[in-house]
């Protein structure tokens, strides 16, 4: 059987359905690899495993985006035994916390076998969770007023990890009950060294039921995928475990999850797993993916041969070894620029223009991108600090930032205090959907919080609110209300008085108040406005909801230029921004020109083809910053 579950990232409409991915063709490889090979014996000990077929033999990958693979019998039905320790050690470590389990189990690997008869000297603590002493004592912190509860809530925090309602095989748990008398002992040991407090029985009786879940290759992967992916299944999106005590289960499964073979296997393969005797292996890579194997026979350890083979093959492969990642940092930067290079959407006067063209090289924007922890945050960091001296506004871009940790926040924090401490200013853009970088800035902030944590919705504002104060520091600030005479009009710029005197009746003079809109999109186009007083600016429509500003005109310009040439509806909204005076030209009257006045039209068309170059100059700039 090969099946590719889930996802249209891997299947795309347009390939033909029956495509496998490669992916799963390199699984299939393997399975076809190593399912000759015949070594290891299928556990006995349990008399109900003993009837497993030797041949079974299941492989399933899931990465964290929740894309699933699987081939060989990845749904045949087995129990989880020993795989079930991590998941319980999970729930005890939210049902206690770490220092009261810790003082319960330890963490050190045995290099005994997974039945052996030993405690720490002095504490009488099982030395791991991944041994049988260690899983019994972690049994018993599972919490539940009977043990019928206990065990609803083992079996209902596995089905979350899987995605679906598991359940127990009854037959093999009789049989082990039947026949486990070594973990009884060991269960009696552990209550005389006081670890237990209790009858030891419940507690070996839970362990026994949780061995027995009866999952697939396939509900492993997905479990071990959720283990990657911080304790959220990354099918079902349910939270499994708090993430915060993922690290932990990752850590004793690294250390002790493959027994007395647990250092060679971290070693070779490099990856936090753990084996059960029915034959499954779960391995894990935190932030990408898990894997389960599932095949019967077991090597002298207890760990199943084909599983360590395809596990081995896999992390060669795929480089999957844990303390072998690519350097992360590098990518944190996006793209950086300077307010010399971008200008925001609104038009500037000449003399501005020539404030920013020198100043503007003050205004910095990093744009960044992915996961921002200490390391990629770090790399933030240094290039802000060696670019310090350049630096007057700084626009942190967030858009392209998956999630940030408090590591990073601390960084940042950190930076906006020096900068505060210059006289310098940070502005977060498109920070919205982190509410940790808001959270912590208030509490390290506290009352300087609304001063220096100024949080912008897009760069174009950032921008100009920069570009304002660096205008406003070198130019004498000039409040001049009144509209501009006509000969000011970009569009009128080499008319004679007797142009103006011409164009004069055809101009209609209106106002609008602040926030009135002056051109919905959609409307048709029929008028030319040239901008006596006040600004406006040009808004459109955004898919998801909301919409963005193209760009803010004032006096003297002219807007809804565009549809007096093409004639199509209004692609933007135009607002005031304040009380604003527009002389209002009609495409009648324009039209009319032709006949009365050619030579006026003319200079006109001539005069908004300046325009047109300008503004489309502008846009070529912005676009090949971002390339
Ligand atoms: N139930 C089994 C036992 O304790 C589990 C052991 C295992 O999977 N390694 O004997």
């Amino acid at each position: 059987m090969i099946t590719q579950l889930n996802t249209d990232r891997t299947l795309n409409s347009k390939a033909p359905a029956a495509q496998p991915s490669p992916v799963l063709e390199y699984l299939q490889q393997l399975h076809t690899e190593f399912a000759p090979v015949k070594d290891g014996k299928v556990a006995t000990y349990i008399p109900e495993l003993a009837k497993a077929n030797p041949d079974w033999f299941g492989i399933s990958l899931v990465t964290t985006n929740g894309t699933s693979y699987e081939v060989g019998d990845s749904r045949q039905q087995f129990t989880i035994q020993s795989i079930s320790k991590p998941f319980v050690y999970g729930l005890a470590l939210e049902d206690h916390g770490r220092p009261h389990v810790i003082s319960k189990v330890g963490m050190e690997p045995t290099g005994d076998a997974f039945n052996s008869i030993s405690l720490e000297p002095g504490t009488g603590r099982p030395r791991n969770p991944m041994i049988n002493a260690g899983a019994i004592a972690t049994s018993s912190l599972v919490v539940g007023k009977t043990a019928q509860g206990r065990l609803r809530r083992v079996v209902e925090m596995m089905s979350r990890y899987a995605g679906r309602d598991l359940s127990l095989d009854n037959e093999v748990y009789r049989s082990e009950s039947e026949t486990g008398h070594r973990n009884r002992a060991i269960g009696h040991m552990l209550r005389n060294f006081d670890i237990l407090t209790t009858d030891p029985i419940p507690s070996v009786e839970l362990y026994f039921k949780q061995c027995s879940v009866s999952v697939t290759a396939h509900d492993l992967a997905v479990m071990a995928a959720t283990l990657a992916n911080r304790g959220v299944n990354p099918i079902t999106k349910q939270q499994a475990i708090r993430g915060e005590y993922v690290e932990s289960v990752l850590s004793v499964m690294g250390s002790c999850g493959m027994y007395d073979y647990a250092g060679e296997w971290i070693y070779t393969i490099g990856m936090p797993a753990k084996s059960g005797v029915a034959g499954g292996i779960i391995a894990v890579l935190p932030g990408q993916l898990g894997v389960a194997v599932f095949s019967p026979p077991l090597d002298a350890r207890g760990n199943s041969v084909r599983g360590i083979k395809v596990c081995d093959a896999l992390s060669r492969h795929c480089d999957l070894h844990i303390l072998n990642r690519p350097n992360p940092g590098e990518t944190a930067i996006r793209l950086k620029c300077t307010g010399a290079e971008l200008s925001s959407n609104r038009i500037r006067t000449p003399e501005e223009s020539q404030v920013l063209h020198q100043g503007g090289s003050r205004i910095h924007l990093y744009q960044l991108q992915g996961n921002l922890h200490f390391a990629t945050a770090e790399t933030i960091v240094h290039d802000v600090m060696s670019n310090l001296d350049g630096i007057q506004h700084l626009i942190l871009d967030f858009k392209k930032v998956l999630t940030v940790n408090e590591s990073a926040c601390r960084l940042l924090h950190e930076v906006l205090l020096k900068f505060a401490a210059l006289d310098r200013i940070i502005l977060f853009t498109h920070a919205d959907h982190l509410p940790l970088l808001r959270r912590y800035m208030k509490v390290k902030l506290g009352t300087r919080y609304s001063e220096l944590f100024r949080s912008v919705p897009e760069n174009d504002l950032a921008l100009e609110w920069s570009e304002n104060r660096i205008i406003e520091s070198s130019l004498p600030t000039r409040k001049d209300d009144r509209p501009v005479t006509r000969g000011h009009y970009e569009l009128f710029k080499n008319f004679s008085a007797n142009d103006l005197i011409a164009i004069a009746p055809l101009l209609q003079r209106r106002t609008y108040q602040q926030g009135e809109t002056i051109i919905n999109a959609g409307d048709d186009a029929d008028e030319l406005y040239f901008l006596a007083r006040g600004g406006v600016s040009v808004f459109v429509p955004l898919e998801g909801g909301g919409r963005k500003r193209l760009a803010t005109f004032t006096r003297g310009m002219v807007f809804g230029e565009m549809a007096v040439i093409d004639r199509a509806p209004r692609s933007a909204m135009i607002v005031a921004d304040t009380e604003v005076t527009c002389d209002v030209l009609s495409t009648a009257n324009f039209d009319g020109l032709g006949t009365t006045h050619p030579e006026l039209k003319i200079k006109l068309l001539e005069n908004l083809c300046l325009v047109l170059c300008r503004r489309l100059r502008m846009v070529n700039r912005k676009l090949s910053v971002f390339d």
